[in-house]
């Protein structure tokens, strides 16, 4: 516990069970002070809402990042409700799970790939252009990104794609909102047994990779993506924009798993 955040209001989007990246943070976020909101989406709603009594969120916020409408709605409840907003944490992904499997070049349609890219990375665009005019010099906005993006990883295929477009929006919008003293950074996390792991064909295997091959030789803790999270979010970030930071056991670092010993 801790007041690292006290005072600061943070809107946490892509809570959608008890294993989602986003509780971890909003846990930590909670831990810490803020005082915090939710979307989610209607399927998912029966799993947050109880997790948000557990840590005190009052503000829940019904929110389809593919509808405008959903979205001006959403972001019109927090300048309604709070007026001004100190983080932002975006942890929302989707792809069809058939076309996570196989070969890209075979597996990927023209629908899929537009959807995916509409759900992974543009909804951080909109997020942070429905944002920004409420935050002041300090605000902080937060994503949540994979290793798919940077090297070619089995079954990942148009996630990797979609990643990539969010590492680079993070970029431009860190250069954007830069001026106005907002950071905008992506945490790469390493593989998490969660809803979205588990629609990769082989998402065990990514699990296990992570165990075997990372220099840490052990599973990404999701506390250490929640206390990357807090870093970023806090003061404790300052003069960090436009930055991805891996959170993973080091797993990036490898480029060849160690040979069993002679
Ligand atoms: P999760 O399934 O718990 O979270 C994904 C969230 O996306 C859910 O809350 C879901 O409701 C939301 N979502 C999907 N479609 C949406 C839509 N149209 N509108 C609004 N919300 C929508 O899984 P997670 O692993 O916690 O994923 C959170 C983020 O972390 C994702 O961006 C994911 O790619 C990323 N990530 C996950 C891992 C991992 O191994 N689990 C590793 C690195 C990065």
């Amino acid at each position: 516990k801790g007041d690292l955040m006290k005072g600061r209001r943070v809107l946490i989007m892509g809570v959608a069970n008890k294993n989602s990246i986003a509780w971890s943070i909003a846990q930590q976020m909670a831990a810490q002070g803020a005082e915090l909101a939710f979307t989610y989406i209607e399927a998912m709603e029966k799993r947050v809402r109880p997790l948000a009594k557990e840590i005190g969120v009052k503000l829940m916020i019904h929110c389809d990042v593919t509808s405008d409408e959903s979205m001006e709605a959403a972001f019109g409840k927090i300048r309604d409700e709070w007026g001004e907003l100190h983080g932002l944490v975006h942890a929302i992904a989707f792809s069809d799970k058939e076309e996570l499997k196989g070969s890209f070049v075979e597996n990927t349609s023209r629908e899929n790939f537009a959807r995916s890219m509409d759900i992974s990375a543009f909804s951080f665009v909109d997020a942070a252009r429905r944002a920004a005019p409420m935050m002041a010099p300090g605000g902080s906005l937060v994503t949540l990104t994979y290793l798919g993006s940077e090297r070619v990883i089995p079954s990942y295929n148009v996630m990797g794609v979609a990643k990539a477009a969010l590492e680079a929006s993070t970029r431009y919008i860190a250069r954007d909102l830069g001026p106005k003293g907002i950071r905008c950074n992506a945490i790469s996390a390493g593989a998490i047994k969660t809803l979205s792991l588990g629609g990769i064909s082989g998402g065990r295997s990514l699990l296990s990779a992570g165990r075997d091959w990372a220099p840490l030789r052990e599973d990404t803790d999701p506390a250490g993506v929640a206390g990357c999270a807090l870093y970023l979010l806090s003061d404790l970030g300052k003069s960090i924009t436009g930055e991805v930071l891996h959170v993973d056991a080091g797993f990036h670092i490898v480029g060849f798993p160690d040979q069993a010993e002679e």
